[in-house]
Parts: structure tokens; C-alpha cells; sequence
């Protein structure tokens, strides 16, 4: 038996890696420093596996930004407006392909499946594909001639990478086939002249739902794959679900197989012991769990193992983490601060493959041979079951008496619509903005001299008041109808209410990428969740005070929280949520108490957390609405309810975004080019809606003209009655000219669009 890994986190244990991206991104670093920089990490990356005693060890899973887009660059498949001329894409090329340019609107982004990361939607239209550089082939040889490393080159699968990709029609899927084959075939073959012995090959879409024609496609890709280089073994690996087709996918004519032990609901090991797993294969066992950061029960684990063992040999055996390591943290050995009994339980990207070497060396020798890491990993499982913050009572009743907690508004739309419009009189198309205003340097370098204790309570106070008065001048002056009080307190939005919320626990160094040098430090759920005392009281009604023109209050949702958090794993997901939504429910009522008349509960990542399987979505979607709701549903009617939501594929929730029943939405659009937009000729939505009118993930100041088109697209679909004006998303992440100015031609754009409509 042998332990592998799958993928390592890019980003370094202090984050250097996204700290490199922005310097050269701001022109500070030289090329060529930056390219030592990346290599830097990388060969640490690869000899931290080495060291941990990782048998089979992931080269080429480094990036620049996202493997995806590695994968069209390497293909050549590269939009027609980034004016590429052929070759190897410059640097030049890659990055405005990801964060577009002053010439050209950046690629859009999505969610890699049903993560918090987000890769580059690759788009085919009118491009011929070429196999400009073999980067497999480089890492390979980096990592053998530097550390000696027989590493396993890691490619997105052909079947995955069309699936993710856009511009063709569903009929040319075959076509797009045909001509990718030829250029992985030259990958595999070049690669195989290069001595390499097997290649990972990922198809994480064959753990979606997928129809059983699709399998037919499968089948011919890796048929043909591995005839092309017939000296390489292809370790097919899938993962974040079962497959759907076990039988079909374990005969495919590749040498291995990786399956996920960990978030199958248990489906793939029943296949196993139904179908059996072909003698000829190697399965990679994906039992350590590679998105969750507790400690794995290592009994349990070499129990899961012992099952597997019945269907597979141990000599065929490669015990793996469930995914890439991508997906958590790089060092628990980082969190000395955190309280003992819950740092003693967890298991970040590191901790894992020490994890899983022990596997690896109890299968081996015997559980003897490891039994006091067993012991140990035992005892901090249990000790943090039995402490006092999984012991709250008032929340163990509360939740006990869900049933008869309210989830609907007193009146129904049409009664608050009246009233609301009435209490606000707002002009038609309403234009406001989604909550974050810009985190400059400056109000950063304010939060950590608060945070170190250099400057006091009151001094960090002032100077935020002063902040949010800049910017309730800016959009005086702008001239918007709904203003925001800019969270100019807030780090993160999910970090800023766990910290004041009981429950949560927060690492130093926690960081997990989720797109291009963007990095998230999700909060660690780990007890009840109890609210304490008001949380955005202070700022939102500071805000109002300088103004007449309604602050909409600004709360991040149940589900959102949820889904941006390390989750306890003792309890299900939903009877989590439930704890955040009655906690966010008393921060509500304290908002209307104080006066505040809209309050928006952002709920981005209600999307990401649908399960990968159809047949899951209901249930999910059922108890995410109601957990909105619950947190909603206890305000007055004339308190207006506005949620907002990012890359949102509106068509296939529709039914519970209305659901929510919230009275206003916002909603990205202009990142995926206005797809959006059509939707609504099919679906009907009767609410307040604001489709966002321009993206705020580019520097990009975007023209009047641009807005007013994509408001006029949007009137095509929507009535002026219900459509509001907004950006995309928040805009902490821009600097404070482009906001203005970007700001300053949406109103404009709105003014025309009044006189019109
Ligand atoms: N209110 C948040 C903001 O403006 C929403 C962020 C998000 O949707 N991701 O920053
Ligand atoms: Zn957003």
C-alpha cells in the first residue's frame, strides 16, 4: 500500500504566493524575480510532501493563477480580444485573460463545482486549439532534477475541461473532442518519451450527474488516450461525490481509478462491495477527508480500509486524501494561539499527509505499529465533543422548538410593497450599491494597528466613523437613492460576524485560495452558534444619522455563513444553519429597533453549497430557503428585505429564489455577459430585482453607454417597476477613483433610463 496526494495549496504557509502575484501585478517585481519566486514555492511545496513521506507525490497542480485557464493557455485557447498571436501566451496574455484589461473584458469565473474556488470558464468560439507548451512535462522535469522527486504529473481531464467550457453548442461537444484528443495524446506521448510512469488525470464531472450517453463520449476519450501513449498510466481520478456510473467508469481503459470515501453519502464504497473493482486497476482511496480540517479518526479510517481491502489488493492500493489539498489550509502547526482542545483536532493540508502516512504505515506494519497517534487522534476527537461549547442550552432549545419558530413575513408581497414604497417613495429604477465600499490601504493598516493594540477602541472607532461619513458625502454627492455605510469595519464578511458571534473559533494563518491571488480565512465552526449582542447596530445607525436617504443595514446570510465556514462535523449542515439564521434573527430585530428600515442579508453562497447530485438539490434548497427565512421573516412589513447574490445561475433556482420571499434581490450579471438577463424570458419574477449593470472585478471603469445597454437588455425582461440599478458585487476590492467614477456613470446611465422608460 503507498500514500499519494492529489494537489497541494499554491499558496505558502505566510501566503507568499498571492503576495508575489500582486507585486508583479503592481509592476513592482521584475519578471524575473517573480518567476524565482514562484519556483521558490513550488519546490518547497513539493518538498514538504517529500518530507511527510508521501509516496506519490502531484506535479504541474502549481499555478499561476487557476489550472483551468493553465489548461486553455497550454492549448492556445485563448479568446480572440486578448490579440494572442500564437505561442507560449505571454504572461501578459494569461493574466488579462483572468483579470482582464484596459482592451478587454476579463474571461468569466465560476465555482469549481461545489467549492468556495473559483477557476476561468474557458471559452472555445472560433479557436483552433494547439498545443503551445507542455507545462506537465516542465514541472516534471523541475521536480526530478531539484529534489529528486518522481512526481505524477496532474491534467484537468478532457471530458471535465469541455464540460467547464464555454462557447460551442451542445452538438459540437463531439468535435471539440476530436480536436483536444490529438493535442493530450502529444502531452501523454512527450511525456512518456520523458520516462514518466503514470499521469492523474482529473474528471471530477463523472461525480456529477451525468447521463448515461455521456459515458459513451468517456469511453472514447480514454480509449483513444490511452492507446496514444501507451507506455503511460492514467490514474482517472475523480472526487467531492460518487460517481454516478460505477460500473462504467471503474471499466474504463485506464490503469487507475481514484474515488472519494469521504463525501460519497457512502455510495461509492457500497459499488465497491456490489460491483467489486477490476483486478487490473489501481485504486486511489480518497479516505482523509481534503475539504474538512478536523483530525480524521484514524480507527475508523483503517476500518474504511480494511473494507476496501476486500475489493482490492494492498499492493494496488494508494491511500489518498479525498481531493486536492487545495481546498484547506496549509499548517495547523501555525494556530498556537487557539484554545488546546480544538487545536489538538485539527488537520490542515500538512496534518493530512502525516495522516495519511500513518495509514499507510499502520496498513503496512499493523495498528501497533501506530497505536499511540491512534490513541491520540481519538482523545481529541472526543475531547472537543464533550466541551462546554458544544453544550449550550439555551441554543439546544431553541432549535429543539424549530417548528414553531416563525418563517413567513406577517403580509405578503403585494401588502409590503405598498407600505415600503409608501415609507420610502423611491424614484423608479432605484440605484444602490452591495454593501462593501473600498479596503485602501489605508483602512487595512487602521485594523491592524486596532488589532496589535497600537491604537485604541475609540481611536479605531473614529477613525471608521470618519470613513463611513467620507462615503455617505461620496454617495450624497453621487447621487444614489439607497446608501450603505461601506463595512469599512469588516475584514471579511463571514470572519466579521463569527468573531462576534459564540461558536467560532478563528485561525492566524488559515488561508484557503479562492480565485486568482484572492484568499479566504474561513471562520472554524466548532460549537453551538448563540448570538451575544448587537453586531452592525453601531456603524448602521452612525450612517443614517449623516443622511435621509435610507442606509440599507448589511448582514451576511445563514447559508453564506455556513458555507464559508469550517463546519463542526458532529452535526448535520442544516441543523447548523438553523443555529446561525435564529442568531442572525435577533440582529435583525435589533436593526429594526434602532430605526434601520432596510437591511440586506447577503446570502452569495446559497448556490455553491447545492449538492453535486440532482437528486440532492431539493433537499438542500429546502432547508438553505427556510434558514433565510427564518432569520427574515420577524421584521415588520414596511422593513424592506433586500438579499444579494454572486455568479448566480438564476434559471435552475428560481423557484427558491423566490421562495426566499426576500423584497428585493441583487444579482451578479455582467461577468457571464448578460446570461442572466435571457433567463428571464423564460421565468417570470415578480420582486424588486437588481441585475448587477457592470463587473466590479476589473479595474475597468465601464462608460455610460456599456450600463445603459445592459440596463436596456434588462427592460426587455424585467418591468421599471421592480428593476433596480447596481453594480456586480461590493467593491472592497476597488480602488477609491474607479468606484467613484464607475458609480458616477451608473447614475448617469439610470438618468437616461428614467427619461425612457
Ligand atoms: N455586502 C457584501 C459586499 O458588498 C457582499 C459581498 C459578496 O457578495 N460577496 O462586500
Ligand atoms: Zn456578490
Amino acid at each position: 500500500m503507498r500514500s499519494g496526494n492529489l494537489g497541494y495549496p499554491r499558496i505558502g504557509k505566510g501566503r507568499e504566493w498571492k503576495k508575489a502575484l500582486e507585486l508583479y501585478w503592481a509592476g513592482k517585481l521584475e519578471e524575473e524575480t517573480f518567476q524565482a519566486e514562484m519556483k521558490a514555492i513550488r519546490l518547497r511545496n513539493l518538498k514538504t510532501q517529500q518530507e511527510r513521506g508521501i509516496d506519490v507525490i502531484p506535479v504541474g497542480d502549481f499555478t499561476y493563477y487557476d489550472h483551468v485557464l493553465d489548461t486553455a493557455a497550454m492549448f492556445g485557447l485563448v479568446p480572440e480580444r486578448f490579440q494572442y498571436e500564437g505561442g507560449v501566451p505571454s504572461l501578459a496574455v494569461y493574466y488579462a485573460m483572468a483579470r482582464g484589461s484596459r482592451e478587454a473584458t476579463a474571461c468569466e469565473m465560476t465555482k469549481w463545482f461545489n467549492t468556495n474556488y473559483h477557476y476561468i470558464v474557458p471559452e472555445l468560439d472560433n479557436i483552433s486549439p494547439v498545443l503551445t507548451h507542455n507545462r506537465l512535462l516542465d514541472a516534471y522535469r523541475e521536480a526530478k532534477a531539484e529534489l529528486n522527486i518522481e512526481g505524477r504529473p496532474v491534467l484537468v481531464g478532457p471530458y471535465t475541461f469541455l464540460k467547464l467550457s464555454k462557447g460551442y453548442a451542445p452538438e459540437q461537444l463531439a468535435v471539440w473532442i476530436d480536436r483536444l484528443l490529438p493535442l493530450y495524446g502529444q502531452v501523454l506521448r512527450e511525456l512518456e518519451a520523458e520516462g514518466v510512469q503514470w499521469v492523474q488525470i482529473d474528471e471530477p464531472i463523472l461525480a456529477t450527474t451525468l447521463a448515461s450517453e455521456e459515458l459513451d463520449h468517456v469511453a472514447r476519450i480514454y480509449d483513444r488516450l490511452t492507446k496514444e501513449a501507451p507506455g503511460i498510466k492514467l490514474q482517472l481520478q475523480t472526487y467531492f461525490e460518487a460517481v454516478d456510473h460505477y460500473e462504467a467508469v471503474v471499466s474504463l481503459p485506464v490503469h487507475g481509478i481514484g474515488l472519494d470515501f469521504v463525501h460519497d453519502g457512502g455510495r461509492n464504497l457500497q459499488a465497491l462491495g456490489k460491483y467489486g473493482f477490476p483486478e487490473d486497476k489501481v485504486l486511489g482511496a480518497g479516505v482523509i477527508d481534503g475539504r474538512g480540517i478536523w483530525r480524521a479518526d484514524l480507527q475508523d479510517k483503517l476500518d474504511l480500509l480494511a473494507v476496501i481491502g476486500q475489493a482490492v489488493s494492498a499492493d494496488r492500493l494508494i491511500v489518498q486524501p479525498s481531493n486536492s489539498l487545495l481546498h484547506v489550509p496549509v499548517s495547523a502547526a501555525q494556530e498556537g494561539a487557539l484554545a488546546p482542545v480544538l487545536r489538538e483536532a485539527l488537520a490542515f493540508a500538512d496534518e493530512k499527509l502525516e495522516e495519511l502516512a500513518l495509514l499507510t504505515k499502520a496498513a503496512r506494519s499493523g495498528a501497533e505499529a501506530v497505536a499511540s497517534e491512534l490513541a491520540a487522534s481519538k482523545r481529541s476527537r472526543e475531547a472537543l465533543q464533550q466541551s462546554p461549547a458544544r453544550s449550550r442550552k439555551e441554543v439546544h432549545a431553541r432549535i429543539a422548538d424549530l417548528a414553531s419558530q416563525p418563517s413567513s413575513r406577517a403580509g405578503d408581497l403585494e401588502v409590503r410593497r405598498e407600505v415600503q414604497q409608501k415609507r420610502w417613495n423611491l424614484p423608479l429604477l432605484p440605484t444602490t450599491t452591495i454593501g462593501s465600499f473600498p479596503q485602501t490601504p489605508e483602512v487595512r493598516s487602521a485594523r491592524l494597528k486596532w488589532r496589535k493594540g497600537e491604537w485604541s477602541e475609540s481611536q479605531y472607532e473614529a477613525f471608521i466613523k470618519d470613513q463611513i461619513k467620507i462615503w455617505i458625502d461620496v454617495q450624497s454627492e453621487l447621487g444614489l437613492d439607497v446608501f450603505v455605510h461601506g463595512e469599512f469595519e469588516r475584514n471579511d464578511m463571514v470572519e466579521f460576524f463569527g468573531e462576534k458571534l459564540d461558536g467560532f473559533a478563528f485561525t492566524a494563518n488559515g488561508w484557503v485560495q479562492s480565485y486568482g491571488s484572492r484568499c479566504v480565512k474561513p471562520p472554524i465552526i466548532y460549537g453551538d452558534v448563540e448570538f451575544t449582542s448587537p453586531m452592525t447596530v453601531a456603524e448602521t445607525v452612525y450612517a443614517q444619522s449623516l443622511t435621509a436617504t435610507p442606509v440599507k443595514g448589511m448582514l451576511t446570510g445563514p447559508v453564506t455563513i455556513l458555507n464559508w465556514s469550517f463546519v463542526r462535523d458532529d452535526k448535520p449542515r442544516e441543523e447548523v444553519a438553523y443555529q446561525i439564521a435564529l442568531a442572525l434573527r435577533d440582529e435583525l430585530e435589533a436593526l429594526e429597533a434602532a430605526g434601520i428600515g432596510m437591511i440586506q442579508v447577503d446570502e452569495p453562497a446559497i448556490r455553491e453549497g447545492l449538492p453535486l447530485k440532482r437528486e440532492q438539490w431539493p433537499h438542500y434548497l429546502d432547508w438553505a430557503v427556510r434558514a433565510f427565512r427564518v432569520s427574515t421573516s420577524t421584521v415588520k412589513n414596511e422593513t424592506q428585505i433586500h438579499t444579494h447574490m454572486c455568479y448566480c445561475e438564476f434559471h435552475d433556482m428560481i423557484d427558491s429564489i423566490r421562495a426566499m420571499d426576500a423584497d428585493v434581490i441583487s444579482i451578479e450579471t455582467s461577468r457571464s455577459h448578460g446570461e442572466l438577463i435571457e433567463s428571464f424570458e423564460e421565468h417570470t419574477y415578480d420582486k424588486g430585482i437588481g441585475l448587477g449593470v457592470y463587473d466590479i472585478h476589473s479595474p475597468r471603469v465601464p462608460s455610460v453607454e456599456e450600463m445603459a445597454s445592459m440596463i436596456d437588455r434588462a427592460l426587455r425582461v424585467l418591468s421599471p417597476e421592480q428593476f433596480w440599478i447596481n453594480p456586480d458585487c461590493g467593491l472592497k476590492t476597488r480602488k477609491y477613483e474607479e468606484t467613484v467614477a464607475s458609480l458616477r456613470n451608473m447614475v448617469q446611465a439610470t438618468l437616461q433610463a428614467r427619461e425612457k422608460y
